[in-house]
C-alpha cells in the first residue's frame, strides 16, 4: 500500500531553494517499485533524496514526488575480517562509522557532516579531505544494485559493466536508484588520529603547504579568513591528520567505543550546545563574522600554531555536526555555497580572484575552506588534479539577485581555467557554465544513458533540470 498523497515542503540544507512535493519513505524495494508504478501511470517526474544534505536543488523537485530513501537504512551484510559491507541507501555516514569502528574499520571517504545518506553519497560520489589520498567513495564502491525507471532491478558491478557503474555514481541519481551497495572499509588501528595545527599568512602558502602535505598525512584540510584582503588575502588555518599505526595507540578498542568518539553536547559541561547557534546568531552578519574571521586566525597563529594533539576520529570529521543546527544562524535567507575545483597551476589566480570578487561585491564568504584534489574516472567527476574553494554566502531576499550575479562572476574563471563546479553544493550556477566544464562528451554520453535507462525522464530533479534537461545538452 502507498501512502497518501500529501504535499510537504522539501528545500536543499542550505534552506535557500526549495518547493513543495509529495514526499514518499518507502522501507522496501516492492513499495519503491509501485511508486515508480504510480509515476509512470500518473506521469509525474520522481527526485530521489537521501538525507537531503545537499546544499541546494539536488534532492527535491517541486510539484513532483520526492522519493525519500532515508527509511531504507539497514546493514545487509557485514564481514568484519575483510571490512566488505552490503548497506541500503538510506544508511546515513554515521550509521555506517557507528556500526563498523567497534571491529576497527572506517569509511575511506567521508563528509564534512556524518548526516548524509551512502545512497546520496554515491549520488553525488562525495570526496573527504583526504581526496588526494584516497579518491572519492565511488572508487570505494565494489558494485551496487540499480532499479531502473521501468522497475526492474540491475546489480551493477565494477569490473564487469564499468561504463554504467562509472556512470550512474555522480550522476546525483538520474539513471537509476541505488537500492544496496557494497564498501569496501579501511582498516584502522585507533579511533584516533594525529592531528596538527598550523596557520599561513596568504594564498600562495596555503596553496604550498596544503600540497607538500597531501602525500605526508592522510587527512589536509585548509581554512580560509574570507575577510582578509591585499598581502593577507588567503590567509588562514591548516589542520592536517593521519590515523596511529598499529601499537600507537595502547588501547585501541577504547577508543573505538561511539561514547568516546562523540564530543560532549555541552560546552564546559554546562551550556547545552543545541543553544550555540542562539549565541552565533547576533554575529551572523558582515562585521560579526569579520571579527569571528579575525579571531579564528588569531588564536589559531598564536595560541593553536604547531599544536599537535589526538583527537577521535568522528571530532576531527564531523566538526561542525557538534554545533547542532548551526546553519539556522543563516535564517531567513538561508545560505547557498559556492565549491570549484581548479587545475594546480590555476588555483592562486583563480581563487586570489574569487576572494577578491566577493570581497568587492560587498558579499565576502562566511565561511572558505580549501582542499586538495585528484582526478578520477566518473564520467561527471566533479574532481581536478588540483585543489577546490568552497564559500558559504548568507542569502538575503533584497540582494538574492546580486549574490546569483556574484556566483556567475566566480564560476567564469573556473571554466576558463578548465576546472570544475560541485552539484552536491549548488543552487545558482548558470547552466550554460557547468555545462561548458565538460569538454570530452560527457554530457552526450549521459543524456544516450538517459534514453536507454529512463527514457521518459521520470527520475528528474530541480538541479537537473536546471543544468541539463530543460534545454538539450
Ligand atoms: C555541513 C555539510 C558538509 C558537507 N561536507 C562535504 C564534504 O566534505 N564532501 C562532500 O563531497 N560533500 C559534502 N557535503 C555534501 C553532501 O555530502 C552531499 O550533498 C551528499 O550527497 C549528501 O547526501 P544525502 O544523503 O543528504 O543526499 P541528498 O542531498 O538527499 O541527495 C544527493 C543526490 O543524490 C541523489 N540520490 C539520493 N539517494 C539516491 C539513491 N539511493 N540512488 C541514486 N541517487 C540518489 C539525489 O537525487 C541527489 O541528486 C556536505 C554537506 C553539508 C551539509
Amino acid at each position: 500500500m502507498l501512502p497518501s498523497e500529501r504535499l510537504e515542503w522539501v528545500e536543499g540544507w542550505g534552506m535557500a531553494v526549495g518547493g513543495a512535493g509529495y514526499v514518499y519513505r518507502p522501507t522496501t524495494i516492492e513499495a519503491l517499485q509501485e511508486i515508480l508504478a504510480l509515476a509512470r501511470r500518473k506521469s509525474v517526474p520522481i527526485a530521489l533524496r537521501g538525507s537531503g544534505q545537499s546544499y541546494g536543488d539536488a534532492a527535491l523537485r517541486p510539484e513532483s514526488i520526492v522519493l525519500d530513501l532515508s527509511r531504507m537504512n539497514r546493514v545487509l551484510e557485514w564481514d568484519p575480517g575483510k571490512g566488505v559491507i552490503d548497506v541500503e541507501p538510506g544508511l546515513t555516514v554515521s550509521g555506517l562509522w557507528r556500526y563498523a569502528l567497534g571491529d576497527g574499520w572506517w569509511p575511506p571517504v567521508v563528509t564534512g557532516t556524518m548526516q548524509p545518506s551512502i545512497g546520496g553519497c554515491l549520488g553525488m560520489n562525495v570526496h573527504g579531505k583526504n581526496n588526494w589520498q584516497r579518491g572519492t567513495l565511488g572508487e570505494h564502491c565494489k558494485e551496487f544494485d540499480l532499479l531502473l525507471a521501468n522497475g526492474e532491478v540491475r546489480t551493477v558491478d565494477r569490473a564487469s559493466e564499468s561504463d554504467l557503474f562509472h556512470a550512474v555514481i555522480g550522476s546525483f541519481g538520474q539513471l537509476g536508484i541505488v537500492t544496496r551497495a557494497r564498501l569496501q572499509l579501511k582498516r584502522v588501528h585507533s579511533g584516533l588520529v594525529e592531528v596538527k595545527a598550523e596557520s599561513v599568512p596568504n594564498l600562495k602558502a596555503m596553496l604550498e603547504k596544503v600540497d607538500q602535505a597531501k602525500d605526508e598525512w592522510e587527512y589536509v584540510v585548509g581554512w580560509i579568513d574570507g575577510f582578509a584582503k591585499g598581502r593577507k588575502l588567503g590567509r588562514g588555518l591548516l589542520h592536517y591528520a593521519r590515523h596511529l599505526e598499529l601499537g600507537e595507540d595502547p588501547v585501541p578498542a577504547q577508543g573505538f567505543r561511539a561514547e568516546i568518539q562523540d564530543v560532549p553536547d555541552t560546552l564546559f559541561g554546562v551550556v547545552p550546545k543545541t543553544i550555540m547557534w542562539r549565541l552565533i546568531k547576533p554575529w551572523s552578519n558582515r562585521p560579526g563574522m569579520r571579527l569571528i574571521n579575525l579571531a579564528k586566525f588569531l588564536m589559531g597563529s598564536t595560541l593553536q600554531e604547531g599544536a599537535c594533539y589526538r583527537q577521535s576520529l568522528a571530532a576531527f570529521s564531523f566538526l561542525l555536526d557538534y554545533v547542532p543546527s548551526w546553519k539556522r544562524i543563516y535564517e531567513p535567507g538561508g545560505l547557498i555555497q559556492h565549491q570549484s575545483m581548479v587545475p594546480y597551476g590555476a588555483a592562486e589566480e583563480v581563487f586570489s580572484r574569487q576572494l577578491e570578487l566577493s570581497q568587492r561585491a560587498g558579499s565576502p564568504s562566511f565561511l572558505v575552506v580549501l582542499k586538495r584534489h585528484r582526478p578520477d574516472d566518473f564520467l561527471l567527476s566533479h574532481a581536478v588534479d588540483g585543489y577546490s574553494m568552497a564559500m558559504d554566502f548568507p542569502v538575503y531576499a533584497s540582494r538574492k539577485d546580486r549574490l546569483w550575479k556574484l556566483v556567475r562572476q566566480l564560476a567564469e574563471p573556473v571554466v576558463a581555467a578548465g576546472g570544475r563546479f560541485y552539484p552536491a553544493k549548488d543552487a545558482a550556477i548558470p547552466a550554460d557554465l557547468y555545462r561548458a566544464t565538460f569538454t570530452h562528451g560527457e554530457l552526450d554520453r549521459l543524456c544516450e544513458l538517459k534514453t536507454t535507462l529512463d527514457p521518459d525522464h521520470l527520475l528528474r530533479s530541480a538541479f537537473a533540470d536546471r543544468m541539463l534537461w530543460a534545454s538539450d545538452p
